[in-house]
């Protein structure tokens, strides 16, 4: 350890530090923040006495380089990488373009022999796959004429790519023309593809394997620990969940599975091709469409949002087929020296495991075997556009927490989870419980013993934990999860103002139509008094569309439609034109960065509590009763409606409203936990004072 490093953490007041800290130098205007501070001490500590931080730092606290400088530090000091798991792909850019080589410079600057590398790693499927486009050039042959024009642009780009990832395409490339030049991890060869030393994607995962931080999605993240157990993903010493709120529902989805008609074809082809087996590939097809005929029957007459009735369709032919499929599949091809680097019995294990799994799926789903799974049909929302082609057998598990505990908090040895939002009403309750960090009384097991005894027990392999919030001065080492919140850097009391107009009607169902005027004609007030300057974020498409069209031509500012211009064109728009109105929705509640006068009001029409159409809501408020909504859906939606509210203040020298059109928050028992939620200092309850508050001289 060099002077500089006699204490562990001195990097941090060198770093950070006002007018002649590190950052100060390389980055215009900065200032240090203590809730930036405090989160970089609490992460610090985390890292090295191990355990997890739930981490809550509000827009503006400057998080991001609060988690990556104490991981980097970590990761050069020890030689163990750091992962960064993120969200979404605006979060990711930012990091690889601009946080990662900012650090770089400031790592240097710090202590010259601080190096550091980094590397952004993504599903097989985002890169062009050698193979599949040899298959083209091979045959010249693609889908329907119309595509050809594309998979020749795209073929050419494949000779001259470095990278092979799909966001250096041309952008003229469609995502069905992409999707024929790239493969999924289960139709990969990998060792045994003749392709594989010059592998796009292996050579991106090879990067990744020297990096000391790799930045990577959540879906990744959580396929590769449920199906792989490549080591790479083992050597991480440093976790870091950025968006953590989101990290559970993500879990959910990637956990779940689905099978439709097209995989069972897909299968169906790779027999052919693969196999050799027409008939078989035929036999499949031929049962494989009656079968998702009887479920789009079924699908059309449900008037339920899940399937509840085990054995709803009949499917013991459909898995006897897929039975013949793997069993076809199995073993080695019996035409090789080493089968590890065959690629004909690495398509023959492949077609295994996907007839494999494709059977268990159905099995599953069909019996309804786990209580706590919610199954459903997806198909398409108009009726008359339904088909065999386009409904799924699809299922989530509700309750994610357990693996997400076992397979990443218990087995890594320092996890933070931060996020803007991840309290409800001040606790950090609901987001422990969803990511299975709750303390559980220890498990009473039964074990049977050969001579046909039993004994009572407590399963003493059973992970605790205990929970308390961050404090620097506890020694306590028992606790392994602690939370901090940190406060905001901005002056709610003189930035901003919070109003929710009274006499709007409930945005119920059975006011669905006088709420949707109401609403129309308190955004079109604000916008007069606001002069434009108004985003209006909507819980539902049809009255976003409704709104849109009474403001038409009525308002003289520009006016801006979700659906007119790719989101970030229009995100875009609505910034430079400073007068300009946005009407968007859920996708602009999160990651939208609008500072300035442009943004001034931000309006949201309805409590974002889901509906009871989502099959998995519907399961809860089924399943438990007592506790789904206090535990789950109001503490959901709290969180929710505080991320689509953190859209409004981006800078200390921003101002604006907020206008809520929903009074049910000051009405009902969970309004109090929502209203907590949110940063705003008080409320007004008339819509006049939106704009007498822009109007009035800044305090
Ligand atoms: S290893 Fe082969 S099949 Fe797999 S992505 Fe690379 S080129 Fe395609």
């Amino acid at each position: 350890m060099s002077t500089k490093e006699a204490h562990p953490d001195r990097y941090i007041d060198e770093m950070f530090a006002n007018h002649t800290g590190v950052l100060a130098r390389l980055v215009p205007g900065y200032a240090a923040r203590d809730g930036q501070i405090q989160l970089v001490h609490a992460i610090h500590d985390t890292i090295a006495k191990q355990g997890v931080l739930l981490g809550e730092a509000p827009t503006g606290t400057g998080k991001t380089l609060a988690y990556l400088i104490p991981s980097i530090m970590h990761a050069i000091r020890s030689g163990r990488p750091a992962l960064v798991v993120t969200a979404n792909k605006a979060l990711q850019e930012q990091l690889i373009e601009k946080d990662l080589p900012l650090l770089v410079n400031a790592f240097r600057a710090y202590n010259p022999a601080f190096t550091f590398s980094y590397q952004l790693i993504k599903g097989r499927s985002n890169y062009l796959c050698l193979r599949e486009m040899e298959a083209f050039n091979a045959s010249g042959l693609l889908g329907g004429a119309e595509n050809l024009e594309e998979a020749q642009a795209l073929s050419a780009w494949g000779l001259i790519t470095n990278t092979g990832d799909q966001s250096d395409a041309p952008s003229s490339v469609s995502q069905r023309t992409w999707s024929a030049f790239s493969t999924s991890g289960d139709r990969c060869t990998r060792r045994a593809c003749a392709f594989h030393e010059h592998c796009f994607a292996d050579r991106a995962l090879d990067e990744a394997e020297q990096a000391n931080v790799v930045v990577a999605n959540y879906d990744l993240f959580f396929s590769k620990l449920l199906y792989a157990n490549e080591p790479m993903w083992a050597r991480f010493s440093t976790i870091i969940f950025d968006e953590a709120h989101e990290a559970a529902n993500i879990a959910r989805r990637c956990f779940g599975r689905e099978v439709s008609l097209g995989h069972i074809n897909q299968l169906a082809t790779d027999v052919s091709k693969y196999l050799g087996d027409h008939n078989l590939a035929r036999a499949m097809r031929n049962t494989a469409t009656p079968f998702f005929e009887e479920v789009m029957r079924y699908a059309l007459n449900m008037d339920t949002p899940r399937v509840c009735e085990p054995d709803f369709v009949r499917a013991v032919e459909l898995i006897d087929v897929v039975d013949d499929a793997m069993r076809a599949a199995k073993g080695k091809c019996g035409g090789c020296d080493d089968d590890a680097r065959c690629g004909t019995c690495a398509y023959r294990t492949l077609i295994h495991d996907r007839a494999k799994a494709i059977i268990e799926q159905i099995q599953e789903f069909v019996s309804q075997s786990n209580d706590s799974t919610a199954y459903w049909i997806e198909k398409p929302y108009d009726a008359g556009r339904v088909t065999a082609q386009n409904v799924r057998l699809r299922s989530v598990p509700y309750r994610v927490g357990d693996q997400l505990s076992q397979r990443v908090f218990e087995r890594y040895p320092a996890v933070i989870a931060v996020s803007a939002t991840l309290t409800s009403g001040g606790s950090f309750d609901f987001i422990r419980d969803e990511l299975g960090l709750t303390s559980t009384p220890p498990t009473r097991v039964t074990v049977k013993h050969k001579d046909g005894t039993e004994t009572d027990g407590i399963d003493l392999l059973a992970h605790v934990w205990k929970f308390a919030p961050y404090n620097s001065n506890d020694g306590d080492d028992d606790i392994n999860v602690r939370g901090l919140r940190v406060p905001t850097p901005f002056n709610y009391a003189k930035q901003a103002k919070f109003v929710v107009p009274l006499g709007i009607p409930w945005p119920i169902s059975e006011n669905d139509a006088i709420f949707n005027h109401a609403a129309a004609e308190a955004i079109k007030q604000l916008i007069h008094d606001c002069q434009g300057r108004v985003l209006a974020l909507f819980t539902s498409w049809r009255r976003l569309k409704y709104v849109a069209e009474k403001l038409a031509g009525n308002i003289d500012y520009p006016l801006l439609v979700q659906g007119d211009a790719p989101n970030k064109i229009l995100a875009q728009m609505f910034r430079d034109d400073t007068n300009s109105v946005l009407l968007a929705t859920k996708s602009f509640w999160m990651g939208l960065d609008v500072q300035g006068e442009s943004l001034s009001c931000l309006v949201i029409d309805k409590l974002p509590l889901e509906s009871f159409d989502d099959p998995l809501i519907d399961m809860m408020k089924q399943r438990h009763p007592e506790t789904f909504w206090n535990d789950f859906y109001f503490p959901r939606a709290a969180i929710e409606l505080a991320q689509g509210a953190g859209r409004l203040i981006r800078s200390t020298t921003d101002r604006g409203v907020f206008v809520l059109l929903d009074s049910r928050i000051l009405v009902k028992s969970y309004g109090g936990m929502m209203c907590r939620s949110l940063p705003f200092v008080g409320v007004s309850k008339s819509l006049a004072d939106a704009g007498k508050f822009l109007t009035s001289p800044s305090p």
